[in-house]
């Protein structure tokens, strides 16, 4: 029986020839296709500045360095996230907290964020940045975040890692609303680069920042060195901060462009896969994703909810769907119940909304080359495994 995954990169001929195209040429690295991939990234997004590296967890980092963000400092983030949200504020000797979660959009609460954030001024702890995780792809409430951003004086670092395409009240996601937005091209992502990320951002010098940490804090440009009589040659750079190697290489970046290229097909073929799900799980005793027309969500995930009194909890639908080929996943444990968390004092209990939606979060099969007979074997198997 073969296995239908709950997600699966979606690979052309095209995309083949063009990674074979720079392994055929003289640059493997530091070659010209990374900044024409940034460019067509940019465009997409319709942001200003565009920042490729080798996966959007090292993309977080940046994002958190660039805005000096260290020790002493608070990063919030979404406890219904990967750890990646929350890890690149400890990277940088932050510390981190959580803000539950909407249960109906599953993404970061704005009236919780409103209470924490009243609660945070008087004991003088507020965040120096919150991390709203736009997930499944759907995009957070990003007016009132920017709102909350703007009375009490944080930056606004998108976790976008679901959201390549989406839009949110008209804008695309990266234009408009965050400092920073991060980007990821895993291969269970919107499009792949194997591993590989992108950064973003509308401020020129946060850009400079950006480009700068991701390759060990050096610069060549003649303009910016400290000690310009020492550039006696062309062998000449600089480092002035600590950077890292978080470059993304050529061959990736080719194979984004390539990406790039199919991308409103591959949209197409999400919506029209999300479409014909709503209506054939209509009848069917789960709870579905919240669908917003104010948005265009990019549907990296679908995820359901199952469990409930009399019925079958979600490890057993779980295990039934397995069984049956069905390749389920569930999206996510809540961070702050993870091992290394818990050891910083997050306890069970803590964020309610996330906690009780993870306890039913379903991920079923979604990702463009999922054909309609393989979509109605799914819908068939769990009508069958919730009851
Ligand atoms: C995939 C993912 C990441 C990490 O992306 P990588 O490119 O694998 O480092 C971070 N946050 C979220 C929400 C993700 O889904």
């Amino acid at each position: 029986m073969d296995v239908i995954p709950y997600s699966t990169q979606s690979i052309t001929e095209t995309d083949i020839e063009a990674v074979a195209e720079v392994l055929r040429s003289s640059w493997l690295t530091q070659g010209p296709a990374v900044p024409d991939f940034e460019a067509a990234f940019a465009q997409l997004h319709d942001v200003k500045h565009a920042v490729a590296v080798s996966n959007a967890t090292a993309g977080l980092h940046l994002a958190c360095l660039a805005l000096d963000i260290g020790e002493g400092k608070w990063v919030w983030t979404s406890p219904n996230s990967f750890v990646a949200s929350a890890n690149c504020a400890l990277y940088c000797g932050a510390s981190v907290d959580f803000v539950d979660i909407d249960p109906h959009t599953r993404n970061m609460c704005p009236e919780a964020l409103a209470e924490k954030l009243a609660v945070a001024k008087r004991a003088g702890r507020l965040p120096t940045a919150v991390v709203p995780v736009h997930f499944a792809g759907l995009p957070c409430d990003m007016q009132a975040l920017r709102a909350l951003a703007d009375e009490y004086g944080f930056y606004l670092i998108e976790d976008a890692s679901h959201a390549v395409g989406a839009r949110y009240r008209g804008a695309m996601i990266g234009s408009r609303y965050a400092d920073i937005s991060v980007f990821s091209f895993h291969p269970v992502k919107i499009i792949t680069t194997g591993e590989g990320g992108m950064v973003t951002t509308q401020d020129e010098a946060l850009a400079h920042r950006l480009r700068a940490l991701r390759s060990h804090g050096i610069t060549r440009n003649r303009s910016e060195l400290v000690h310009p009589e020492e550039a006696v040659g062309e062998w000449y750079y600089e480092q002035h901060v600590l950077g890292f190697n978080y470059r993304l290489t050529d061959i990736q970046a080719a194979l984004g462009s390539s990406q790039l290229r199919h991308h409103d097909q591959f949209a197409a073929a999400r919506r029209n896969l999300v479409a014909r799900y709503r209506e054939l799980l209509a009848d069917v005793p789960v709870k579905q994703p919240f669908y917003s027309d104010e948005s265009e969500c990019s549907w990296h995930l679908y995820v359901i909810e199952v469990g409930g009194t009399g019925m079958p909890d979600r490890a057993e639908v779980y295990r039934r769907l397995r069984a049956a080929g069905i390749g389920v996943n569930v999206h996510y444990i809540p961070i702050h119940l993870q091992p290394f968390y818990r050891a910083m004092g997050f306890k069970r209990g803590q964020f309610p909304n996330a906690e009780h939606y993870y306890d039913g979060a379903l991920s079923i099969p979604l990702y463009p080359r999922l054909t309609h007979d393989q979509q109605d074997r799914v819908v068939r198997e769990i009508a069958k495994a919730v009851v």
